[in-house]
């Protein structure tokens, strides 16, 4: 496919002095890039990724907390280098930096969730007081200062409507102005529905909210079960306390409560309704399942500091050749590289070492982003697409950043073909692997494929695809407005390494450094895994800004439906 009939086209293979024999069948997909692409792509450099990390996650740049001095920095390093790269601006009015509006919610001490009984409910039904943290969780989506909550309970199973498995839990009641009492997770018991245990975005809490919101429901709340949801109590509540940050109201529908309550709460709130929480969670798993109406209402006051504050999108364009070999205006259409900048900033409370310096999340994203724009700004040639870089902000505040791009592209999202996303990279020798998950969903799967082949890259499955990780960096953003989207990492074998080694190191990061001061620059570190994501991610890129026709989701994907 692609650039096959150019007669300037070198195969990668040429220039990686492989052997004959290892080139693959001439009627499979083949990677074939111009020479001067090629030449492009190697001379990506390890030393200035590394570089790009050592300055971003300096002590100086306190963390690059979103909306603080430090991410600030941050924004406007990388704005520097896009100029310098001689890349045109594609933010706001005419510069680099993209505005994102953002608004941070702290609950109030004084926020008071009661369930009171209503019409029906069994004569012995006390008001039932909940303890904030200990019984349940909530946040005011539509950042008021006070909201206040007086509305009946309907239990909506898991509260899905997913029309590409024919599963709509609403069966069309008319939940305006409702609370809604909803399972976490997704139906379990046919492996054949929402790609069986795989987490698919119907099973997470973002989209149960979104959807209630949608349908016109004030206020959701989640049961927590803790092998439903993956994780704890203690997760939910070290994640909903504390002031949490929203993109500014929009227009886009919001819940008063978007709350969770614990099992045990959950069980209580139903036998106190004549009801049983096991029979509940079973008629769930059903097609059939139909909301159930609870003889109880929520009576709710929810008081929130609002913290109104900004940050930025850096974002930079290289405009494509536009040449035609296919009568289709791609001078219009772009291929679309994201990083997220930001970090967990400084914890001023904290003793000791209180800079979350995040050298590998995500300076090291960013540090491949640069220096992939730097190769395409730099190349003799150019691709026959635009190729748009944009680093993110507030990825650790819940994908905000990359969610307001989604939501304000650069060019009209149904005009980018695909967004590749760097989200901490590790150095750590010389890739023999790369995880792709969520490629094998768009119809470019088969180049992904030839370019692993062609980089003798073996593609590690997600070894977790009931974790859902897919639907937790920001080239899901881009996903949900319907961009054909996926991260590039490396997997867990390394040249001169077992896997166990891999295990090993990734043991090591998740317990000890992940999210924390501990995630810092060091030298002496093996940045060359750093730079084989990036030419892999280059190749994919170019191969995608060149082929003809735009890339989509495969067919029965959730993702598959019309670009906004
Ligand atoms: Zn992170």
């Amino acid at each position: 496919m692609l650039i096959g009939k150019n007669a300037f086209a070198v195969s990668l293979l040429l220039i990686a002095t492989l052997s004959a024999q290892e080139q693959p069948p001439k009627n499979r997909e083949r990677l074939s890039l111009p020479p001067a692409a090629v030449a492009a792509m190697n001379g990506i450099s390890k030393q200035s990724i590394e570089t790009h990390v050592r300055f971003l996650s300096h002590d100086l740049l306190e963390g690059r907390g979103t909306g603080a001095r430090g991410g600030d920095i941050a924004a406007q390093y990388i704005a520097a280098q896009f100029a310098l790269y001689g890349l045109k601006p594609a933010g706001d009015n005419g510069t680099y930096l993209q505005k994102v509006p953002l608004v941070g919610v702290t609950p109030g001490a004084d926020t008071r969730f009661t369930f009171i009984p209503s019409t029906g409910a069994p004569a012995d039904f006390k008001n039932m007081d909940l303890k904030m943290l200990d019984d349940y969780v909530a946040y005011d989506q539509t950042q008021q200062s006070v909201s206040d909550i007086d509305a009946p309970i309907v239990y909506v199973g898991y509260g899905i409507v997913a029309p590409e498995y024919n599963w709509d839990d609403y069966k069309g009641v008319d939940v305006k102005g409702k609370v809604l009492l909803m399972l976490v997770n997704q139906p379990t018991n046919d492996p054949n529905l929402f790609h069986g245990k795989a987490l698919t975005y119907y099973g997470r809490w973002m989209y149960k909210y979104e959807e209630a919101a949608r349908k016109g429901a004030i206020g959701a709340i989640l049961i927590h079960r803790t092998d439903m949801a993956a994780y704890g109590w203690g997760v939910v509540r070290n994640s909903n306390s504390g002031e949490k940050a929203y993109l500014q109201l929009d227009g886009t529908p919001k819940l008063k409560a978007a709350a969770w309550i614990q099992l045990d709460v959950a069980a209580k709130l139903a036998s106190a309704a004549g009801l049983d929480l096991d029979k509940m969670m079973t008629d769930a798993q059903s097609r059939d399942f139909k909301p159930v109406q609870l003889p109880v209402r929520l009576s709710a006051h929810i008081t929130s500091k609002v913290r109104p504050f900004e940050s930025n999108n850096v974002v930079a364009v290289l405009p494509g050749s536009g040449a035609l070999p296919v009568a289709s205006p791609l001078k219009d259409e772009g291929v679309l590289y994201t990083a997220h900048y930001d970090h967990l900033g400084i914890r001023p409370d904290m003793p000791g070492d209180n800079i979350y310096n995040g050298a590998l999340d995500n300076a090291s994203g960013c540090g491949i982003l640069l220096e992939i724009a730097r190769a395409y700004a730099e190349s003799r040639m150019k691709p026959r697409r635009s190729i748009f870089f944009a680093s993110v902000t507030a990825e650790e505040q819940g994908l905000l950043g990359s969610e307001y791009l989604g939501k304000h592209p650069p060019i009209p999202a149904d005009k980018i073909s695909l967004d590749l996303n760097y989200d901490d990279v590790r150095p750590q020798g010389s890739a023999e692997e790369v995880e792709v998950s969520g490629a094998e969903r768009t119809t470019f799967y088969p180049v992904v494929q030839a370019a692993a082949e062609e980089f003798h890259f073996a593609i590690r499955p997600d070894a977790h695809p009931e974790a859902g990780h897919y639907y937790r960096s920001d080239h899901f953003s881009l996903a949900r407005v319907g961009i054909p989207a996926f991260s590039i990492n490396e997997g867990i074998k390394f040249k001169g390494h077992d896997e166990a080694w891999g295990l090993a190191q990734d043991q090591d990061y998740v317990e000890h450094h992940y999210h924390q001061p501990s995630d810092e620059y060091h030298p002496g570190l093996d940045w060359t895994s750093d730079a084989d994501m990036a030419r892999f991610g280059f190749a994919l890129g170019w191969q995608a800004a060149s082929q003809t026709g735009l890339i989509g989701w495969k067919e029965g994907d959730e993702f598959n439906r019309p670009r906004k």
